[in-house]
């Protein structure tokens, strides 16, 4: 297993665009297709797939994981109908700690390559990382027309920008919720999930075998912020329509109920604001525009400006405003180097660094190394996030360090200033019972999840013999009526 790169290995979950350090850097795949540890479906023992339409039964089904199994992270599905893939999702995965040197891995393209000529297209869920973050390096070697909202289409277009060195020509087609795209044998619908980023979907992909709802990332927010709720009309109708796979997420399978809205945070920062007497820095993952909002919200509210630091969150912010789903005064928003000109009473600071990066701005302006900002006393800083697991340590060497030097420091476990963007278990239910699948694959979740979510499948009456917990490079295959 070849794995080298360059570079420091730091993480972020949507702050790598544009990181002079790790441009170019060689990723590797973890696993190819062929060493994936089989369950209960098939392997991908021949890359090259021999798929003619057989003459006694039709085109066979297939649907192979390359990433995002016993896992979260390098999200990449595909789909095969006879002589058609269609490729939903290609992200990044960061790396685990026994991976010193790596700065991200990519899903194993290779069965990819050999099938080439087959693949229709690639269509995004939404805009983060482990979702589009390998599109730099799938688009070197192959040349599809890629689907996505507008958000996620104009995030493609800043990272294809940024670190699609040697890549030219790339087909993008922003597309809106409820929009059909025809695809080879296939055709995808686009229907409105909520999640921590705007213009997210669950994918409605019908075959002449049937139908796959494909979940994508997503929670019920029935009040959400900027945006409308997920589409549950639709998605009854389309389990009307009878559906023979559900593909869904199991990142919050373990938490019981429902997951809290967004708008909750935006009560939260209110309070907040009303109380800070300094200056207030917000920390918060760059690609969460609504969290972005909600922050712009607060501060006009309590007669703030806002400046924003860190190159991923102006690149968000710049392609979440210029489609306009930002709504703020024009001189809300100033330029970091203008706070001067400002009491420490009437600033508010947007920054990257919630995980504790060590080469992020929350974390240069707490060990003073930052150019612009260094934390004093009285500021207050809010790290509006919950941390990733395996990043707490680094987290809270940033919190004992804004401690140290005065800081009023609020942090999730302190107050509601983070919630979700993953449907909790009770939301999972709503999703099997309105979609009733025949079969279903949990994804997106390691080992556990997954395990809990056909658990939960079981319960609401999918038979065991109709869950499969695949691996990444197994094959799910369907003909004839039967798996
Ligand atoms: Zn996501
Ligand atoms: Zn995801």
């Amino acid at each position: 297993m070849p794995n080298q790169s360059t570079g420091k290995n730091s993480r972020s979950v949507s702050g790598r665009q544009g990181d002079p350090k790790t441009a170019g850097a060689v990723v590797v795949q973890k696993k190819t297709a062929s060493r994936g540890k089989s369950t209960r479906s098939t392997k991908a023992k021949q890359n090259k797939s021999k798929q003619a339409p057989d003459k006694n039964g039709s085109p066979l089904l297939r649907v192979i994981p390359l990433g995002g199994m016993r896992e979260i992270g390098k999200n990449l599905t595909v789909y095969e109908y006879g002589g058609d893939i269609i490729v939903v999702d290609c992200g990044i995965a960061f790396p685990e700690e026994n991976m010193p040197g790596i700065d991200i891995v990519i899903p194993d393209f290779s069965y990819l390559l050999k099938n080439k000529e087959k693949i229709r297209g690639v269509f995004l869920t939404h805009g983060h990382e482990d979702h589009i973050g390998a599109l730099p390096y799938f688009c070197r070697d192959i040349n599809v027309p890629i689907y996505g909202n507008r958000l996620t289409i104009e995030l493609v277009r800043i990272k294809l920008d940024d670190r699609g060195t040697g890549v030219k020509g790339v087909s993008l087609h922003p597309v809106t919720d409820g929009v059909v795209i025809p695809a080879g044998q296939f055709s995808v619908e686009f229907v409105r999930v909520n999640h921590s980023i705007g213009d997210a979907n669950a994918l409605a992909i019908r075959t002449p075998a049937g139908t796959i709802f494909h979940s994508g990332d997503f929670k019920i927010d029935y009040t959400p912020v900027n945006g409308e709720p997920i589409d549950l009309s639709r998605i009854a109708a389309i389990g009307d329509e009878g559906v023979l796979l559900l593909v869904c997420e199991s990142t919050n399978v373990e938490r019981p109920g429902y997951s809290t809205s967004e708008r909750k945070v935006g009560e939260s920062f209110a309070d907040l604001f009303a109380k800070a007497p300094g200056r207030i820095v917000v920390a918060t993952f760059s690609s969460n525009i609504f969290r972005m909002q909600q922050i712009f919200t607060a501060a006009e509210e309590f007669g703030r400006k806002v400046a924003l630091v860190g190159r991923s969150m102006l690149n968000v912010f710049h392609a979440a405003d210029s489609l306009g789903y930002l709504n703020m005064k024009p001189d809300t928003l100033i330029d970091i180097n203008h706070i001067d000109h400002y009491g420490a009473e009437e600033i508010v600071i947007i920054t990257t660094g919630s995980q504790g990066e060590p080469m992020s701005a929350l974390t240069r302006m707490a060990f003073s190394s930052h150019r612009r900002i260094e934390i004093q006393p009285e500021d207050t800083v809010i790290i509006s996030a919950s941390p990733i697991p395996g990043n707490e340590k680094p987290i809270y060497r940033v919190i004992n360090e804004l401690f140290k030097r005065g800081a009023h420091v609020i942090y999730e476990s302190l107050s509601e200033i983070h919630v979700s963007g993953h449907a909790y278990s009770g939301e999972l239910k709503l999703i099997h019972n309105l979609i009733k699948p025949r079969y279903f694959i949990p994804g997106h979740g390691e080992y556990r999840h997954l395990h809990k979510h056909a658990e939960l499948a079981h319960e609401m009456g999918t038979p065991r013999g109709n869950i499969f917990l695949l691996n990444n490079g197994d094959i799910f295959e369907f003909a004839d009526g039967r798996v």
